[in-house]
Formats: structure tokens, sequence, C-alpha cells
């Protein structure tokens, strides 16, 4: 299997490839990024190269993804060229544009924020929409925004707008909700169309980014189970092969669809612990064509929190010597702001096992601040 992208997802992507009997060829931009220390090979070259692209597909039998931050025709004529690619570009359109993902998803009856897709501040239809809200907007970059860059909160609608032009390009212009919470529902879908619905977690960010995971979700069981019934009417309506995780706001008005992404997902690191099967284990298996495997938790509680480079360089060593707790390296090389690595810690009960995984990640140098 060849995987576009050599980050943290492509590395436990590595991980986990022996136990399903997968042969993982990554593409990596240098030999330091983080997924070269697990794959079985590593090609030179940038994702959206495609004569880099072409030397990867024609030493595997299927290529799958890290991230989306792909050139859609490049995969398109891969694909005309008989290059087997899971999830396909039909699929992948999807996670690459988000004004695309939420007028598919609008169309199709899904509870989506009330947007506009805008070009420029001067959208005829921008004043009117800015009407009906009764607030300020979100702003949202249509492509290669990630972990809540490309995604702005201005103050005003002068703000705003000014912000729509410094964004470039298309900008889903959408309404700004009061959370109650946010969920995330991953779901494996196979070949054949059979699906997998992972345990429902709770998501909680901070300045756009999240930064701890929680199951189970903080929600009641009817919110729970419309969550996996959505995912399930989703993974059909997509035909996407592989991890499909959806992000969902709670709000006064139930589950409003944030985002979706056709991949392995932040917010299911815990299932490499904490379910029979993780969540890269089954990406490998639905992309490799095998069956999928059974996704029971296997604790009552798990805390995830992930670990974001600081003023102070961090190490893991710390960390590690803690007890009951999981550390994850992702080997990257240390800077303010950047995502190096999580832990994972399985438990009793949730309050204790909040305050261990975040003792862990402080232990690690996280600058990630815990929100209770
Ligand atoms: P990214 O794709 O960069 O992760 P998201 O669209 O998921 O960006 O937004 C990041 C975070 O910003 C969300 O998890 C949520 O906390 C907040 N957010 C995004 N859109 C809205 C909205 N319409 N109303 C309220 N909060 C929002």
């Amino acid at each position: 299997m060849g995987v576009v992208g050599a980050g943290q997802l492509a590395r436990m992507m590595g991980e986990a490839a022996s136990a399903v009997n997968v042969e993982l060829l990554v593409l990596a931009s240098s030999l330091d990024e983080a997924a070269t220390a697990t794959a079985d090979h590593v090609v030179l070259g940038q994702p959206d190269d495609v004569v880099a692209l072409r030397a990867l597909a024609q030493r595997v039998d299927v290529v799958t993804f890290d991230h989306e931050l792909v050139n859609l025709e490049q995969i398109r004529a891969l694909e005309d060229e008989g290059v087997c690619v899971r999830p396909n570009a039909h699929a992948l359109r999807f996670a690459v544009d988000k004004a695309y993902q939420r007028e598919t998803l609008r169309e199709a009856g899904f509870a989506v924020p009330r947007f506009l897709v805008v070009g420029a501040s001067d959208d005829p239809l921008l004043d009117s929409f800015l009407d009906q809200l009764d607030g300020p907007p979100v702003l949202k970059a249509a492509r290669g925004g990630y972990d809540g860059r490309g995604v702005l909160f201005p103050p005003d609608r002068a703000t705003a707008k000014s912000q729509i032009d410094e964004l470039h390009g298309a900008v889903v212009v959408e309404e700004r909700y009061e959370l109650r919470g946010e969920v995330a529902q991953l779901i494996a879908r196979a070949t054949n169309g059979s699906v997998q619905v992972y345990p429902l977690v709770s998501t909680v960010q901070s300045d756009g980014m999240c930064v701890e995971v929680r199951y189970p979700a903080e929600v009641t069981a009817a919110l729970a189970s419309e969550a996996g019934a959505l995912a399930e009417q989703l993974a059909s309506l997509l035909e996407a092969v592989g991890i499909l995780a959806i992000e969902f706001f709670v709000t006064d008005g139930g589950l409003v669809i944030n985002e979706v992404a056709l991949r392995p997902h932040n917010s299911g690191h815990w299932t490499i612990e904490g379910v029979r099967t993780s969540q890269f284990a089954n990406h490998l298996l639905a992309v490799s064509g095998q069956p999928l495997g059974d996704v029971s938790a296997l604790t009552t509680h798990a805390v995830m929190v992930n670990v974001v480079g600081g003023e102070q360089p961090a190490t893991p060593d710390a960390a590690r010597a803690l007890s009951d707790l999981y550390v994850h390296d992702y080997g990257k090389s240390w800077r303010v702001g950047r995502k190096l690595g999580h832990v994972t810690v399985l438990g009793d009960d949730a309050a204790t096992t909040h305050v261990r995984a975040w003792t862990g990640a402080h232990h690690y140098g996280t600058r990630t601040r815990e929100v209770s």
C-alpha cells in the first residue's frame, strides 16, 4: 500500500501495518518526516508532484492518504491510468473542498450550519446572508486549512469583510453557534460496503485545535445513536473506503455536522489502546480489501491529550516514566504550536482518567492548556 504524505497518521498506519499483513510505502517530502521511521519503504517527493505520485503508484497495489492537501486532478489522472486509489478522487473531493462538502451535505438533507460560499467581500449575496445571522459569522478557507488554520472568528461585519479578502480563494461564511460541545464519530467502510461504527467520543478544542478526546462521549445515549446512524448514511452516500471521521457540533437544536474527513483522525488515536481494532488497523484492512475488525471498546473510560510544542523544547522521557500511560512520540523536530505526540490513559472513571492524561501531557511538555 502506498500512502501519500508521511505525517503522524501515516506513521501510526506504519505501526499497525504488519499485524494486518500490509506492506507500507510512504511518499515523504524529506527523510525527517514522521512516517519514515515506521514505513517499510520511503519514496521521496511532494504530494502534489505527479511524477512522484506515479513513482509511488507503480510500486503498490493501492494508494491511500495521510492528509488531503493533494491535487484532485492529479489523483483523477492516476485513476484514469488504472491506479487503485482509496478513497477515490470522487470521494476525496469531499474532504479537499469545504465548500463542496457543505453543499453536498445540505443537498443530501444533513444538518449543517447556515452558510454562503463567496469569492470576495463584494459578493452581492453577502450582506443579505449576514443580515440573517444573529451575530458575526465564522469564516473558513474552502481549501488548505487544518487544525484551525484557515478558520477565523471576526468580531464584527467590517472585520469579517476584510478577512474574507485576506483569505483569498473561496471562503465559506457560516453561522456561529454557542456550542454545548463537540463529538466525533468514526466509521470504517470496507470495499464490499460493510461498516464498523466506532464508539462516539467528545472532542475538546482550544484555539480552534483539538486538545483532548474523551470516551465515552458526554452526550445522551439517544444523541450517540443518532451520530452512529448519520455516519452510516454518510458512509454509504460517499461510498468511501477506509476510515471516515465526522465532527459534529452539539447545539441547542441537536447534532450539526461540522466537518467530514476521509482518513484516520485525531479523534481516533485513543482506539490504538482503547478499541479492539484501532482506526489505523481498520483503515489498512479496508483499503487493502480485507474484512474489517471488531470495534468494541476495551475500557469504560479513555482520555487522549495532544502534545503540542511550547516555548521550551519537549521530550517524552518524563511522561514515559509514569505508569498506566501510553505515550506516542511522532518523531518530529520540536517547534512551537506543532503536534509532537499524544498520550492516552484508559481508566475506570472520567475524572481520574482526565487528570492522569493531563499529568502525562504536562510531563511531556505540552503547551496546550487543560479544559475542564
Ligand atoms: P479545521 O478544519 O481547521 O479543524 P474546523 O472547521 O473544524 O477547522 O473548526 C475548528 C474549531 O472551530 C471547531 O472544532 C469549533 O470548535 C470551532 N468552530 C468552527 N466552526 C464553528 C461555528 N460555525 N460555530 C462555532 N464554533 C465553530
